[in-house]
């Protein structure tokens, strides 16, 4: 029995690659310095690995992103690795590649767009030197199915096509590494476990007949459980990598069919995606178990690569100790699968004893009163007192607002003074008076502003807020926050996931202040802001102890809370954020519904308001046909989406499919510094309303503004409000 780790954090304890990469983009580290100090991160990774498990890849380490690297190794963009500048170019740059997030994670890969014509060439030899400089080793690659699959432009009926010439260059590059000594190779593979059309499952196993000649590969799933096990066992594969944490089906199918005698079982079974320490008596029984249903050697390893993890717990000194006892980062998970091997070589240990001891919770955790009100919840309040119909009567004569009515998404531009202000009061060095000052400055410009463009709904503009996940969850109970719990969202970009472990519930109003204090300023509706439970539970680690559907309808009726003392504070119209909600889904059609079904009822608890109140929801994404009918459920009474980088996908969708209540499309993309015109906006607007309804048809950017500056934001918002007095005077009566 063997222990193999593998998605180790390339962050660094001390976030040490972000500060490298953003020192040399801003010309404070030399190129030398740079390679220096990455080189020098990645044999702190690797020795980190050894100090802990038997084997572990090399290779894994990147400037930017892996998925990058692949699409250079394989000839798809004419760079020359080693041109520091021109590798950035592509990850950042003005022409960089578009980037999405990395299946339901919340890290970002760039995406390479292909054409059924798109030749590859095997052009950086990356695994190769990895493998030279370190042959102690296993060399790492993504997948060729993988890298297809999550690319641009092709159908599903195109992919398998190119799956052959890219077997080649993979083929070719697989013998060099056998040539150099390789023993095994590394092949991540997480598209195995989506949903496979047959077509895809053929040009899969044609290509991994040809590849495991070529060297001794061990594939690599995760995420989720994979749903043809029976035609990968019978390939020529030296090894296959299950998740059986995410997976349980792997498990059940190795329960029913055993595993091949002659391949390699690398037993994911310590979590890379959440942080609750592993049960390790549990795990070594279910290993055990694994044992008796196959010959197969089985190497220990993690389930999902452990880059979903902050690195360590160590440096945690503010945490609650009881909390920390039962948490495992990346680190300690190596650490637990040395445990693990020596409790089922060797027997139980003190250590062991100790790692398995944290179970047990504190009763200060939780909350019998937030726990009865959620046992309590009968379908009826999962719902409005009226169907929309007849709020939207309602709310027309409250609000009365013209047709094509103008908002935005929340948030103004977050300028650096507005960020000094936020860390001088974190760090006490501003009263919390001056700051509070400093907040009703920003409201009281924003309001201004906004009534000059005479924008129809107003907002408040979120000044206050570093992060619309943490900013909630630092104002509730049963959450924490760690002081170095950082994790990569893309390039140097890093957050900090909060840790929902005990009963959630609001300690006071958490909106309230800001939000009425905008509205006495103005005549104008303003409109409240929150973030919704599934993209609260979606963003931070989650207690495992209850189903995650619990967690999120004890968020849910929270917000709900802030929802009635909005209104009581006389606020008309209240957005509650949702743009994970589509993300959290997970990876198989097949298990959608019944996670739609009470990510929809957590939205609906924390949007259960009057009648005449208007909830707004948000969301900023396309490939919105497939998930349109779940957003139908949510019940809000006006969208807002992203419909400007989407080309019309957007639009289609709703040509497809019979949504009922208003749509704000974003008329203009946030994510460009291009001051859109009055012509551009109009024409995207001319688009919508082929499909849209003008009765229901509200205009506003795309998402929010806060990475804008305002001199992008002024004039763009004022082409905005202009294209829709233009489209009123054309579409009105
Ligand atoms: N209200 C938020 C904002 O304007 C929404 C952000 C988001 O959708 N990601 O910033
Ligand atoms: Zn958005």
């Amino acid at each position: 029995m063997r222990t193999y780790a593998y998605g180790y954090p390339r962050l660094g304890e001390n976030r040490e690659f972000k500060r490298l990469l953003e020192g040399y983009w801003q010309g404070k580290v030399s190129s030398d310095a740079l390679r220096e100090g990455i080189a020098e991160l990645e044999a702190t990774r690797l020795q980190t690995y050894q100090a802990f498990v038997d084997a572990y890849p090399v290779g894994e380490m990147t400037l930017y992103d892996p998925m990058l690297d692949t699409a250079i190794m394989l000839g798809l963009h004419p760079v020359d690795p080693n041109n520091l500048d021109a590798y950035f170019e592509l990850a950042r740059g003005a022409n960089a590649l578009p980037m999405t997030k990395w299946f339901n994670t919340n890290y970002h890969y760039l995406v390479s767009h292909l054409t059924p014509q798109t030749e590859f060439r095997l052009s950086w030899h990356k695994p190769l030197h990895a493998y030279r400089k370190h042959p102690k080793g296993i060399p790492y690659l993504i997948g060729p199915y993988t890298f297809l699959r999550l690319s641009r432009g092709l159908t599903p009926e195109e992919l398998p096509a190119l799956m052959e010439p890219l077997t080649h260059v993979y083929g070719e590059l697989l013998s060099l590494l056998k040539e150099s000594g390789a023993k095994y190779v590394h092949v991540d593979e997480p598209a195995f476990a989506l949903d496979l059309p047959t077509s895809h499952l053929r040009a899969i196993r044609e290509a991994y007949e040809r590849l495991g000649t070529n060297a001794p590969l061990i594939v690599f799933t995760y995420y989720d459980s994979v749903d043809f096990l029976p035609v990968l066992y019978d390939l020529p594969l030296a090894g296959i990598g299950l998740d059986l944490v995410h997976g349980k089906r792997n498990l059940q199918h190795i329960g029913q069919f055993g595993f091949p005698a002659d391949k390699i079982l690398v037993a994911g079974v310590v979590d890379g995606r959440n942080v609750w320490k592993t049960p390790l008596g549990e795990v070594a029984e279910l290993v055990r178990n694994l044992q008796s249903r196959t010959q197969a050697e089985i190497w220990l390893s993690n389930a999902a690569p452990l880059m979903h993890l902050p690195v360590t717990v160590e440096p945690e000194t503010k945490l609650d100790p009881a909390l920390k006892e039962r948490i495992a980062f990346a680190k300690e998970r190596l650490h637990e699968l040395q445990l693990l091997k020596t409790l089922l070589t060797t027997g139980e240990t003190e250590a062991t004893r100790a790692w398995n001891a944290y179970q047990h919770a504190t009763d200060h955790w939780y909350s019998q009163a937030v726990q009865e009100r959620v046992a309590n919840l009968r379908p009826e309040d999962f719902e409005r007192a009226l169907p929309y119909a007849e709020r939207d009567k309602l709310q027309r004569a409250r609000l009365n607002l013209p047709l094509f009515p103008t908002t935005t998404i929340g948030s103004f531009p977050q300028t650096p003074e507005v960020r000094q202000m936020r860390q001088a009061y974190r760090t006490g060095k501003i009263s919390a008076e001056e700051y509070e000052q400093f907040i009703q400055d920003q409201i009281r410009h924003v309001i201004q502003v906004q009534e000059e463009l005479g924008l129809d709904v107003l907002v408040h503009g979120e000044f206050e807020r570093t992060d619309m996940v943490e900013f909630f969850a630092e104002k509730m109970e049963g959450i924490a926050f760690t002081q170095q719990g950082w994790l990569l969202s893309y390039g140097s970009r890093v957050y900090r996931p909060p840790l929902i472990y005990g009963d959630v519930a609001r300690t006071q109003p958490m909106t309230v202040k800001e939000t009425a204090f905008a509205q006495s300023l103005t005549q104008k509706p303003v409109k409240g802001m929150l973030t919704g439970p599934v993209t609260i539970v979606a963003w931070s680690f989650v207690r495992e102890d209850i189903p995650v559907e619990q967690v999120a309808f004890q968020i849910g009726l929270a917000l709900q809370d802030e929802v009635r003392d909005l209104e009581a504070a006389g606020i008309p119209i209240v957005q509650i954020d949702e743009p994970a909600y589509r993300e959290k889904a997970p990876l198989k059609r097949a298990d959608w519904e019944s996670y739609f079904r009470w990510a929809a009822q957590a939205f609906k608890l924390a949007a259960r308001a009057k009648p005449e109140t208007q909830i707004h929801t948000h969301m900023c994404y396309s490939e919105f046909s497939v998930v349109l009918k779940y957003i139908d459920w949510m019940d809000a009474d006006v969208i807002t989406i992203e419909a400007t980088r989407s080309k019309g996908e957007v639009i289609e969708a709703f040509e497809h499919y019979n949504y009922a209540r208003q749509i704000g499309p974003g008329v203009f993309d946030v994510h460009s510094p291009v001051v859109p015109s009055v012509e551009s906006i109009l024409t995207v607007m001319e688009r919508v309303i082929r499909v849209i309804p003008k009765e229901r048809f509200w205009v506003n950017p795309d998402c929010g503004l806060k990475t804008r500056k305002w001199e992008e934001v002024i004039p763009a918002l004022r082409n905005m409000v202009e294209a829709a007095r233009q489209l009123r005077a054309r579409y009105g009566s």
